[in-house]
């Protein structure tokens, strides 16, 4: 489980989410230092957002945080050029963002960085050309990379985007041998949905949750209207524990239709005279 604010907000701020993110059980904490938008105008792109002195100090901010309370960290990046800077600050994985799924440049430049990389699948991007982006940074060898599901656009206008539970079913029962994580933080953009929606990722195939959390989500810089209360994510990290042994249990019970497949074809024109005399 890796939790965390969407940014990096302060000194105080990622240290006292690491302690929430710790004492609730999770195992990794992440949070933004440049951030995406959308708009020129939201104002707050993050505490390493001027220039690549900031972006030293903000990610020296949550690897300092990661560190004190025995926590791996997943951050963000932008630029290609920055890869270097996440490995000398001793970030522990990278984060590539929505709206990064398809950049060329990025994903070919990350084939050379030893870190775990977390790809998210671009919202509008279908599942098996989502594959195709995370195999271009597979192809000179690298392999610890870790898919994740973070909602598509859709019809629904009511969640900010709609975590495709399918395609989780499909990356982890079919397509991929990578580990698949689900976000609902991003998939539903509503606190009150986080919990319910993260729970259906885990039974769907995710074996990794990504989650945001903050020490008080109403003042948030950036995405606090999804981001859960300290007592939300405890409660979340205990019922995905018992989620997660639950699908294990299940598991036992999934049968791959190719393990039936051929008894049933050399059965097939004796069962098509027993079933329709032809
Ligand atoms: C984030 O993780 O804070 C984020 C911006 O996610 P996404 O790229 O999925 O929108
Ligand atoms: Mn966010």
């Amino acid at each position: 489980m890796i939790a965390g604010p969407c940014s990096v907000e302060s000194e105080t701020q990622i240290l006292e989410a690491a302690r929430l993110v710790k004492e609730a059980g999770a195992q990794c904490l992440r949070g933004g230092v440049v951030k995406y938008r959308s708009s020129p105008y939201s104002g707050w792109e993050g505490l390493g957002s001027t220039d690549t002195e900031s972006l030293k100090r903000g990610l020296a901010l949550i690897v300092k945080a990661g560190r004190e309370f025995g926590m791996p960290t997943v951050v963000e990046i932008l630029d290609p050029g920055d890869v270097p800077v996440y490995e000398d600050a001793g970030v522990d994985c990278i984060q590539v963002g929505e709206p990064n799924s398809k950049n060329q440049a990025l994903l070919n430049r990350l084939r050379t960085t030893t870190l775990p990389v977390i790809h998210k699948r671009g919202n509008s991007l279908d599942t098996e050309a989502y594959l195709l982006w995370v195999e271009r940074m597979m192809t000179g060898g690298k392999e610890n990379v870790i898919l994740c599901e973070r909602g598509i656009a859709s019809a629904t206008r009511y969640t900010r985007n709609t975590l495709d539970v399918g395609s989780i079913a499909a990356f982890h029962y079919q397509l991929s041998g990578l580990p698949v994580a689900v976000d609902a933080s991003h998939g539903t953009g509503i606190r009150d949905l986080v919990h319910p929606a993260t729970l259906a990722g885990i039974m769907a195939g995710a074996s990794v949750v990504l989650v945001e959390a903050h020490p008080n989500p109403l003042i948030a810089k950036s995405d606090g209207f999804q981001g859960l209360f300290p007592e939300q994510l405890r409660a979340l990290v205990r019922a995905a524990r018992e989620t997660w042994e639950l699908r294990r249990r299940l598991d036992r019970e999934y049968q791959p239709s190719a393990v039936l497949e051929r008894g049933y074809m050399a059965r097939m024109q004796a069962d098509r005279e027993r079933l329709f005399r032809s």
